[in-house]
């Protein structure tokens, strides 16, 4: 989940914001909003600034004037208020036109947990009144599809103190929309030429000493286990298992590009405090691939990977979404990025080129990159208007060189492959998230985990309402019967709370004549029909994944 506005944090000792201190610290903002007062900047010599803090006794500003040197450290002071801040600023108060304060939490002072609790206070602001308004009633309307709520209301996923913070446990429904979702990445990839391949989920530290991933990517990694005096990590990422999956063979050009896929299960260590639900979690199922192909398969290669987002927006009704092409700094070279300027500047010129040939909608941000190369970053937004962040899409000319892969071109010299790193569908755990979300629960029939229902009237009825599934069943759809001593309109309501997109109501007139009476989800009742003709339709809606 990603989340707009500000914050501010506070050490208070023991007071306790309210309710009613953000409603007096809203009143007290859109006061200082109408006196269109300057924010003022001036920058401040290292010894000045320690000393106006060291006789405030502000120790958290010490602290971080402690990691700043001359010519970094600037003061903004608007009326009487003056703090040490980076800025930019707004030039004055009167650009605050609306004002929302949403909520107070406890923060760690930097992020730290062996550090003391101070006090969040988060807001949002807009430029209008009624974008604001918006805003608000966005998120009154998240809270009720909130990924977590309905998780458990549908039986999608539960967690367990016993097995652990963050690793959820996919319950039967939940396992269903996995299988659904792995069958159109499969098919999906198939039809584009991918292979697929499984490997372990652990690995011993000298691949990833190759890799790189230590020491560099050691903090989001689980500690090792020791085995028959060697150190073995659990994947954090998929790559470095799949480059030996192509070292494994010789290569020659003929052999390129050779795409590599597998949902592929990631553990990876996230602080407990940042654990959210499915969005952060330490066991993630990830939609991957990897392409190795040569410089002049690139552009071609980048293009059907972005074709294939497209084709995945289009399946689950994504409308909105945006690229941003991460670029690397020119000024950290060597630490941040890896130290190949040329490299650099050649692949960012490739990514572009064909985002601007496939008039792709993106943005350019610098300072963005991987370590080993430029990316394509996806924001996609819910239904209702949120932002995600669904995956991201890179080009990698590092680790290449470092697993020494290579292949023989055709005038019998070696090169070594560009490699491209993809996962359209992002990770189970994060797209089933924002699935919940963009769908409030009600899945299109494909994905749905029950998709139909039989509703027998009453018991007379049962033997019809048992054929009517069981002929569905054998059909491939997946369908219950509601059998319970229950009124009909009860067993109605009950199954339009489950979600269920179909339903069929099976009476008299149904039985004599082979039918059933139809309701579907969010349209109510559309009239009776054949049996067999309804079978036929709805298969055709789950073959051709109606967003629906
Ligand atoms: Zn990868």
């Amino acid at each position: 989940m990603d989340s707009g506005g500000f914050y501010y944090d506070m050490d208070l000792d023991d007071r306790k914001l309210s309710e009613e201190d953000l409603v007096s610290l809203e009143k007290k903002m859109n006061e200082l909003a109408k006196t269109n007062s300057a924010y003022i900047r001036k920058e401040m010599p290292k010894a000045e600034a320690v000393q106006y803090f060291t006789e405030k006794g502000d120790e958290y500003k010490l602290d971080l004037l402690s990691n700043l040197n001359d010519g970094e450290i600037t003061f903004y002071t608007q009326g009487r208020f003056t703090d040490l801040c980076r800025g930019p600023h707004i030039p004055n108060t009167g650009l605050i036109k609306a004002i929302k304060l949403t909520s107070i939490a406890g923060a760690y002072w930097k992020g730290d947990e062996k550090n003391k609790m101070l006090t969040r206070v988060y807001g949002i602001t807009f430029p209008t009144q009624k974008e604001l308004e918006e805003y608000l009633l966005m998120l009154e309307e998240a809270k009720k599809r909130d990924h977590r709520k309905l998780g458990k209301e549908l039986g999608i996923f539960t967690m367990d103190d016993d097995v652990g913070p963050g690793l959820p446990l996919w319950l039967p429904n939940g396992t269903i929309i996995i299988e659904e979702l792995e069958k159109l990445a499969k098919e999906t990839e198939e039809d584009a030429g991918y292979k697929r391949v499984v490997t372990p989920h652990i690995a011993k530290e000298s691949m990833y000493i190759t890799s790189g991933h230590l020491p560099y990517y050691q903090d989001s990694m689980y500690p090792p286990m020791e085995l028959e005096g060697q150190k073995y990590y659990l994947k954090a990422m998929n790559c470095p298992h799949h480059h030996k999956i192509f070292a494994a063979e010789p290569k020659s050009y003929k052999d390129l590009p050779l795409r590599l896929a597998e949902y592929g299960t990631c553990y990876r260590y996230e602080q407990s405090g940042e654990l959210f639900g499915l969005m952060r979690v330490r066991c993630l199922h990830m939609n991957d691939a990897h392409i190795y192909c040569t410089k002049e398969q690139f552009a071609q290669e980048f293009k059907a990977v972005n074709d294939m987002y497209l084709k995945y927006f289009k399946i689950f009704g994504i409308e909105k979404y945006i690229m941003r092409l991460s670029l690397h700094d020119p000024e950290k070279l060597g630490q941040k990025y890896v130290d190949e300027p040329e490299l650099w500047i050649e692949t960012e010129e490739l990514v572009r080129n064909v985002m601007i040939d496939a008039k792709i909608p993106f943005v350019e941000v610098k300072g963005e990159g991987a370590f080993y190369g430029p990316k394509i970053d996806v924001q996609i937004w819910s239904a209702i208007g949120r932002e995600f962040t669904l995956a991201t899409n890179q080009v990698d000319f590092a680790q290449g060189r470092r697993f020494k892969l290579e292949f023989t071109t055709p005038d019998n010299n070696t090169d070594i492959p560009l490699i491209i790193h993809r996962a359209p569908l992002g990770t189970h755990e994060r797209f089933i998230g924002f699935l919940l979300e963009h769908y409030a629960g009600k899945f299109p029939v494909w994905l749905s985990p029950l998709q139909v229902k039989v509703l027998p009237i009453s018991d007379k009825f049962m033997d019809y309402a048992k054929v009517v599934a069981s002929k569905l069943k054998k059909s491939g759809v997946r369908v219950e019967v509601d059998d319970r001593n229950e009124k009909i309109g009860k067993k109605i309501r009950d199954n339009e709370l489950h979600r269920v997109p179909y339903m069929l109501v099976i009476g008299e007139k149904e039985m004599n004549e082979s039918k059933v009476s139809v309701r579907r989800q969010g349209k109510g009742d559309l009239g009776m029909k054949d049996l067999d003709e309804f079978i036929n339709s709805i298969n055709e809606e789950i073959r051709n994944r109606t967003n629906e």
